[in-house]
This record gives structure tokens, sequence and C-alpha cells, in this order.
């Protein structure tokens, strides 16, 4: 799942406006005006605070902030040293909630940029074109192949591309253009040694790097996998976790169910079920499972269950449409309609 780009955007078609629609209105006064009142806010808001190491009152803007929780002030770098071995254990202890407080947090869902439903938890289900570099659902997908324009490209109306060369290219411009999912599909070309390129690991994997850095959630999934698979890189599960969690909390739910995974294998029970709850909650069919079979061992109450129960079948309702469905019908027996184009 993508996080890049403008899900916002309702008009297809319109690939003018792709890479401008999140610009504001820099002229307008009502800017202007929000902007100073903004700065008179934060203002108010910093004002004075005390230093940790001495008690001596400064103005908050001025002061030195501890670079790691980012939570404690002084009022010089010299204070700061000296209060340095006092603070460290709170420091941790807070750098490691703040870190929880972002890994336990429930993402909202990517929607397909034409019918604006959350985009299917099944990375299958849609597809990136190489012309825009946008994710449309299958069910899009299907509904535009149905109509008499078929074979276009869902949003931005252009003919798909006819030799694996011309793929590549198309990709290469898109990622260009800063767009992430680019490199992810050209590091699953990689991967897989398919489109005319060699098989190669090392490459695949960099290019996932420069993908989830761009914001592609999925990139920094299979990353993880990876680190866990030895594919390209030494086995590191360490380093496995450290991307499934930047994936997961991009919305990542394959991602979140490995780190749940992760943290039952060492027996942090609740660590566990907080990301197999999220999980389900966002419409996972795997935590889900895992959460029946951890209320019937006692694991997660009654009511974690039922409320999660919802949540999940309330999302699957979101996700479907008549046309998703139609196409995952469809596309089972058309093979080609699901290679990337
Ligand atoms: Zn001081
Ligand atoms: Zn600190
Ligand atoms: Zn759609
Ligand atoms: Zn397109």
């Amino acid at each position: 799942m993508s996080t890049i780009g403008d899900n916002n955007d309702q008009r297809g078609g319109d690939s003018e406006k792709i890479t401008s629609n999140k610009e504001e209105c820099t002229s307008c006064e009502q800017n202007e005006v929000n902007n100073i009142t903004e700065d008179i806010d934060s203002m108010s808001v910093s004002d004075m605070s005390t230093c940790a190491n001495c008690g001596k009152e400064g103005n908050s803007d001025d002061m030195n902030i501890c670079n790691r929780c980012k939570e404690v002030k002084y009022c010089n770098a010299t204070c700061k040293k000296k209060h340095r071995s006092k603070h460290k254990k709170k420091c941790d202890r807070r750098v490691a909630e703040q870190h929880d407080e972002q890994l336990f947090k429930e993402i909202e869902p990517d929607e397909c940029p034409i019918c604006m439903l959350p985009m299917p938890l099944d990375a299958s289900d849609s597809l990136i074109g190489s012309c825009c570099g946008k994710r449309i659902c299958n069910g899009c997908r299907f509904a535009m192949f149905m109509s008499e324009e078929k074979d276009l490209c869902a949003f931005c109306r252009t003919p798909p591309p006819i030799r694996d060369e011309e793929i590549i290219k198309r990709l290469k411009e898109i990622m260009n253009k800063g767009n992430g999912d680019g490199f992810f599909q050209l590091a699953g070309y990689y991967a897989r040694g398919i489109m005319g390129l060699p098989q190669d690991w090392v490459k695949s994997n960099e290019l996932l790097l420069k993908a989830g850095e761009l914001g592609c959630t999925e990139a920094y999934c299979n990353l993880g996998n990876s680190y866990r698979n030895a594919s390209g890189v030494e086995r590191d599960v360490k380093k496995a976790i450290y991307y499934w969690e930047l994936a997961a909390m991009g919305g990542h739910v394959d991602a979140r169910y490995n780190l749940g995974l992760e943290e039952l294998k060492k027996g942090n029970i609740h660590r566990a079920f907080k990301h197999f709850i999220i999980g389900a909650r966002a419409g996972y069919k795997d935590s889900l499972d895992i959460i029946k079979e951890g209320f019937m061992q006692g694991d997660v109450t009654k009511d974690e269950y039922a409320s999660t129960l919802r949540a999940y079948q309330k999302r699957q309702n979101e996700i479907k449409s008549d046309e998703r469905n139609q196409a995952k019908a469809a596309y089972s027996h058309i093979d080609a309609l699901t290679q990337g184009r």
C-alpha cells in the first residue's frame, strides 16, 4: 500500500494536477491571517520553561533541548551535559514510550484514487500504473476494461505499454519524479528476474529501501522480509523488525502481523495481541484468526474479541464493491490483466 501521492485527488485523468494538488494558495489573505494566528499561538504555548539541571527559568525557544526525548530543557549546553547521567534512565523510558505511541497507532487506510474505497489489503487486488504511478484497485481497472476505453489506464488514460523495455522506461520516468511505488515495482522485477532484468536481490533491496524512504510501506515490509529470509543480505531479525515497524507505522498489516509473531516468540503476549488487534481492525484475516485462538486460550478478553470482530467486519464491508467482486472473479481467469503494466 502506498502512502505517497494524492489519494484525495478525485480528478481521474487530470494528470497535470498530479504533482501540484497539495499546494495551497500562498497569496490569499485568509492564509496569511491563519499563519499569523498560528505564530501567535505557538509563541504563547512555548513561553517560559525551567532548566532541568539548575532550575533557572528561560524562554523555551532559546533553551537547549534533550536531543533524544525532545522533552527536557536546559538553560545551556553545560547544564545539559551535567544532567546527562541523571536524565538517561528517564530519557530512555520516554523514548521507548514515544516509539510505542507511534507503533501502536491505528492508521487510516489508503484509498483507491478513483472509487475512494479503502484499498484491498492483498497487493494483488490492485496495480501500480507505470504511466502515472498510481495504485488503482482491480475493481476500477476492471470497470475500465469493460468500458469502451478498454485497456487505457483507469486513472490517466494512457494506453498500456506493449514491450517490457517500455514498462521499464516508464517506471524510470516516474522514479525520477520521486514515485516510491515506481522503485517498489522495479525492485519486484529484480527480485523475480523478470521483464528482461537479471535476478538480483542486492539491487532489489536497494530499490526497496529507496521506495520505503519515499513512502511505500510495502517496500519496507519486503525489505524486512529480505532480512528475515537472508535474501541478498545476511539474516538479521533485528533489522527485519526495524523495517517491519516502519511499514506497520505506515499502515502495513502484513508487516504488523510479522511483528506480532516476533513478540509471541519472545513471550510478549500483550504486545503481540496489540499488533494483532490493530491488524484485524484494519481487516486483516490472519490477525483475526490468531485473536480468535487467543480468545479461546484466554489471552484475549471477550470484549476485546467482540469489538475487534465488529471492526474487522466493518472494514471488510468498506473494502467490498461490486466491481471488485467482479474483478476478482474475472482476473482469476485473465492472468494477463494482473501483470505489471
Ligand atoms: Zn541550567
Ligand atoms: Zn531526554
Ligand atoms: Zn478503485
Ligand atoms: Zn496511468
